[in-house]
């Protein structure tokens, strides 16, 4: 686990860097704040809805 001393916005403790499903975030040990680094998170739900359209479009290609 990589830690960022004194990383948190909120009170600036110390916050943990890790990675999810979707990519990189930041956590404090302190308070529990939360940021997500990967990029613009509306862009990433936006990414992972296309991506289930297109795997069921796929998917109903097949089935005809
Ligand atoms: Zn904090």
């Amino acid at each position: 686990m990589m830690l960022r001393l004194k990383g948190c916005e909120r009170c600036g403790g110390d916050v943990s860097m890790g990675q999810d499903w979707h990519g990189d975030y930041l956590q404090c040990i302190q308070c529990g704040w939360y940021k997500d680094t990967s990029g613009d998170p509306l862009q990433g739900m936006v990414d992972s809805a296309m991506a289930t359209l297109r795997s069921q479009m796929m998917a109903q290609r097949k089935a005809s």
